[in-house]
């Protein structure tokens, strides 16, 4: 091999090149990333909603030793518990054996809702042959791509009894699926010629769910209630029971392997199972119990983080009181000194719409975890802003443990933008920065991500906590 000049040597040692990690990782560590990612796919497929995504960490929680906390009880050293915040947000609790008023809380935040078709509380209605759900959307979709896919339903209603019944339909090969219908191409002359945004309305997203009449001439609305009459034979249903659903439309599809070289994953809700996965798993891998750890997955992040099992919730705060009284702590000491990881997914770059990007600061798929200093909208508005010590402490921790991790903005500048629940946590007096798996396709019914990235955030993560 040529000797390298004294140019090239230079920009060796004060260049800074990221690099895709596919082709810089050890065969060991490519075999992990692949066998990583069939447990992530397996999540994904049985974790839909964040009440899904609950119950499947709980089981994943449950065998690693951790059990049910009740609000208020008291926590000491080596306790391992999950406080499952009304089925729809989990927060996971590992007491470490370090000095907490030194080392404050490691705090790794990430969300479990994803972009959906809510089903609206009067929503069964026939017309021309066929019946129909009425939905209102959950989070930013783009309403063309919900048509013509093959939907399953999924949620839970609760009876007139007070009884409250799962439903999940759609999902086994031998279940029904459901759908929305788009207009065919022959007769679309008016619709082609609008904005993307408004060529399907959001009154428009309604499920087709029937279509076999209920055969009695005495009966108006046939097929209603041949649809009535199955889902009062399935759930217990009756009409009225619609009103106290929670019932949403997600993407009927399995997460599956995208590409020849199996590189990428493709599945609906990556965001932000993508984040909230690792954040687990890594929790529950750790080898260290040095750390107190919390790890938060929570609802709602899709509309603004709101609601009691949103981030903006005050339960976060009185957890952290808890873990501090437990341990005879000032909370407010605990919260100085404690760190958070908050994790969600940023834009991966695309070169099909390359314009939205500005590539030196733009998230490479396979180039690893990726962090963001910060989000938010034209100047950086509702944004944590993360501090250069902050981010240098991060920097450092990644290095050190050899994770492949990159920085980036969500796009251009004045592009968009987009938020996360890191300011919430930021706000508690945390240092928090964003970091995440780049994503293709975000908020579409199928987004994508690489091996690479899911496994470098797992990475990340272990890091943090160790
Ligand atoms: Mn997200
Ligand atoms: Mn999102």
């Amino acid at each position: 091999m040529k000797e390298k000049s004294a140019g090239e040597k230079l920009q060796d040692k004060l260049g800074y090149e990221k690099k895709n990690f596919f082709s810089v990782a050890t065969e060991e560590e490519i075999k992990q990333i692949y066998e990583y990612s069939e447990n992530y796919k397996k999540f994904l497929d049985v974790a839909k909603t964040e009440r899904e995504a609950v119950e499947a960490s709980i089981i994943i929680a449950e065998k690693h030793g951790y059990t049910p906390y009740e609000f208020g009880e008291k926590l000491s050293k080596g306790d391992k518990k999950y406080l499952n915040n009304r089925g729809k947000s989990l927060v996971l609790m590992r007491i470490g054996s370090g000095n907490i008023a030194k080392d404050g809380i490691r705090i790794m935040a990430s969300h479990i809702d994803s972009p959906r078709l809510d089903i609206k509380q009067n929503p069964l209605y026939e017309d021309s042959s066929m019946a129909f759900l009425k939905t209102h959307y959950y989070g930013g979709i783009k309403k063309y791509q919900w048509t013509a896919i093959p939907l399953a339903l999924h949620g839970v209603v609760v009876l007139a009894s007070g009884k409250k019944v799962n439903v999940k339909i759609g999902e086994d090969e031998s279940d029904p699926v459901f759908y929305v219908n788009d207009l065919l191409p022959h007769l679309s002359k008016e619709m082609a010629a609008k904005p993307l945004g408004e060529a399907i309305e959001g009154e428009n997203l309604n499920v087709l769910v029937g279509g076999f009449p209920f055969r009695d001439d005495d009966v108006s609305e046939k097929i209603k209630l041949t649809v009535l009459n199955k889902i009062n034979e399935l759930y217990g249903m009756k009409e009225e029971d619609f009103l106290s659903a929670e019932l949403c439309a997600v993407p009927a599809f399995k997460a599956k392997d995208i590409g020849f070289d199996r590189a990428l994953i493709g599945s609906y809700g990556h965001d932000d199972r993508v984040c909230s996965y690792p954040a687990l798993t890594s929790l529950m891998d750790a080898d260290n119990d040095r750390y107190t750890v919390m790890t938060v997955l929570a609802d709602k992040e899709e509309i603004g983080s709101e609601g009691n099992t949103g981030m903006q919730c005050g339960i976060y705060s009185d957890l952290i009181d808890m873990i501090s009284a437990g341990l005879g702590v000032s909370p407010a000491i605990v919260r100085a000194n404690s760190k958070c990881l908050s994790a969600d997914v940023t834009a991966g770059f695309d070169p099909n719409f390359a314009s939205v990007f500005e590539k030196r600061n733009s998230s490479l798929v396979s180039y690893g975890t990726t962090m963001c200093k910060f989000t938010g909208k034209g100047g950086k508005g509702e944004s944590n802003d993360a501090s250069a010590e902050y981010v240098g402490f991060v920097r450092n921790l990644f290095n050190e443990n050899k994770v492949s991790w990159q920085t980036a903005e969500l796009g251009k500048v004045d592009a968009g933008g987009g938020g996360t629940v890191a300011k919430y946590i930021a706000k508690m007096n945390i240092d928090t920065v964003d970091i995440g798996v780049p994503v293709i396709s975000m908020h579409s019914p199928y987004e994508v991500v690489s091996k690479a990235d899911v496994w470098s955030t797992y990475r990340a993560f272990l890091a943090f906590i160790k």
